[in-house]
């Protein structure tokens, strides 16, 4: 059978591109041709952008519950395929079945909470700052709005961006991975199902020129990127020297601090999911556990417990730990699960090369566990981005927030503890954008935006939620005065008082 090729939206139509150059999409666990996905040309990524700049005077004059009809519309369609949806992110990104509903419905939640946009967008009224005079803001949407998105999260991240920025009346250019694709193609014939007018999303695909073309295009107004620190500072960089808002959701080295007075069992399940979960590759995946005190003696009780997790296909029940994206990414994971040997870390539990019968082709690398691992080492610096979980040992608290906050990343971080005391200084002293005080992996619902702090965010506003809103409009102040006909005309006034 021919492969199919992931087609591109333009101007309400889903078509083939003309380029030369296309990638393979790969099913992780087998390796598998899924379909091929094309580099997007030059013409092809200025008629995406030309497309929504045509698109936006009409989208942006749409009454605002008729723009949030759409978007309820399209949560009740994802619900409906959601099934489909996480079959499909499954076999091209490799993560269990049950994580990617997971990976739908998180950004589903965002499209559920794009529909209440009719409060989001609210502006503010000061009656009388002056004597007659009324001042007011507006948020107006920007224009044509971009997004670069990664592989980790094919469903969440698209949604974390095109609902929240068409909601509010601007119109949408999505670059997704170029490794997971189809599912980002199955939410944008969704959304088209939905009812969005012609021209307001448009998808296209590539690797670093689309990027670029992005970036550099006068007609695209904001740019939301989430993906690793160098692809992110570049595009901070170049989107911002043309002018653009750019927000840059990056990398991270989670860091879980675990104190002797938590729950032991509860505390050693939710680190051994954080770690291995979705084999690592979450940008908030603790990646270091910090023991405290007693809790040094949990080692051994750490390791059984990711001993027993099932490396497997993700279509297969039962599966904790699937492939990782790709054969590069494998060869990488282990080659600085070397490094972490010959740098002198201990290997407590070694996951290469495990046996996974039905999937002999698969990128999987098992759990793995260091203890004995000190910051200058490699295995410590770097984002590993797989089953590879750090473990170090501390003496008080002190020295926890302290090694945590030394970090170049901030992104997401844990306590675990029954101590109030203790948890409050921590979320007080700790540099990170996301705290769970015994929740290992605190991503925010909607209501609030994901953030992060020093080297995992570039920007100020974050994805999804408030943050959100202000990243996508512009506040426009308008100050007002009316005459009436009672009213006398006043002398020539040259200074700024009103
Ligand atoms: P990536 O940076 O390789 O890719 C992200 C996007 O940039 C993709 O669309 C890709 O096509 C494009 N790209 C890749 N190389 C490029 C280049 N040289 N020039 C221009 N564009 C390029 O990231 P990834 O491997 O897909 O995703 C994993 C990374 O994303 C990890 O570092 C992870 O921590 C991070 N991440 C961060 C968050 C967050 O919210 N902070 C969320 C998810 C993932």
């Amino acid at each position: 059978m021919p492969i199919s090729t992931v087609k591109l939206l333009i101007d309400g139509e889903f078509v083939e591109s003309r380029t030369n150059e296309w990638r393979d999409v790969v099913n992780p666990a087998t390796q598998e041709v899924l379909a091929r996905v094309p580099f997007a040309t030059a013409d092809e990524m200025s008629a995406a952008v030309a497309a929504a700049k045509r698109a936006f005077p009409a989208w942006r004059d749409t009454p605002i519950a008729q723009r949030a009809r759409v978007f309820l519309k399209l949560q009740q369609l994802i619900r409906d395929n959601i099934d489909e949806l996480a079959r499909t992110l499954t076999t091209e990104q490799g993560k269990t079945l049950a994580d990617a509903q997971g990976d739908v419905f998180r950004g589903l939640e965002v499209v559920e909470h794009a529909c209440s946009v009719g409060t989001l967008q609210l502006g503010e009224f000061a009656e009388n700052v002056a004597g007659g005079v009324d001042t007011y803001t507006l948020r107006q949407p920007l224009g044509v709005c971009a997004g670069i998105t990664p592989f980790n999260f094919p469903a969440m991240i698209p949604l974390w961006m095109f609902p929240m920025a068409c909601v509010l009346g601007n119109t949408f250019v999505l670059k997704p991975s170029e490794q997971d694709p189809m599912t980002p193609m199955l939410l944008a014939d969704l959304a088209q199902r939905a009812g969005l007018p012609k021209g307001v999303l448009n998808v296209v695909h590539g690797g670093p020129d689309a990027v670029n073309a992005i970036c550099d295009h006068p007609d695209i107004k904001a740019i939301s990127f989430v993906g690793s620190v160098g692809v992110g500072t570049h595009v901070y960089r170049r989107g911002s020297e043309a002018g653009k808002r750019v927000q840059a959701m990056l990398g991270a080295k989670n860091h879980a601090t675990f104190m002797p007075d938590s729950n032991k069992d509860q505390a050693i399940n939710a680190l051994v999911g954080a770690a291995f979960g979705a084999a690592g590759q979450r940008c908030m995946a603790i990646s270091v556990g910090v023991l405290v005190g007693e809790a040094k003696a949990w080692i051994p009780e750490i390791v059984s417990k990711a001993k027993q997790l099932s490396v497997n296909g993700g279509l297969e029940p039962h599966t904790d730990v699937g492939p990782l994206i790709n054969k590069r990414a494998k060869e990488r994971v282990e080659s600085l699960i070397a490094a972490g040997v010959a740098e002198g870390a201990t290997l407590e539990l070694d996951g290469r090369q495990p046996q996974v019968a039905r999937y002999p082709n698969g990128n999987f690398v098992g759990p793995t566990i260091f203890s004995g691992v000190k910051p200058e080492m490699t295995i410590y610096r770097e984002e590993i981005f797989g089953p590879v979980l750090c473990l170090i040992t501390v003496d008080t608290l002190d020295e926890a927030i302290a090694i945590t906050n030394a970090n170049p990343y901030g992104n997401g971080t844990a306590i675990f503890t029954q101590s109030g005391a203790a948890a409050r200084k921590f979320q007080n002293q700790i540099d990170a954008g996301q705290v769970g005080i015994n929740v290992p992996i605190p991503v925010p619902v909607p209501f609030f935006s994901f953030t992060g702090s020093r080297g995992s965010k570039l920007g100020d506003l974050g994805p999804y939620g408030k943050e959100v809103v202000r990243f996508y409009t512009q506040t426009k102040t308008v100050t007002a005065r009316w005459f009436d006909d009672e009213t006398v005309a006043g002398k020539v006034n040259t200074t700024i008082t009103l």
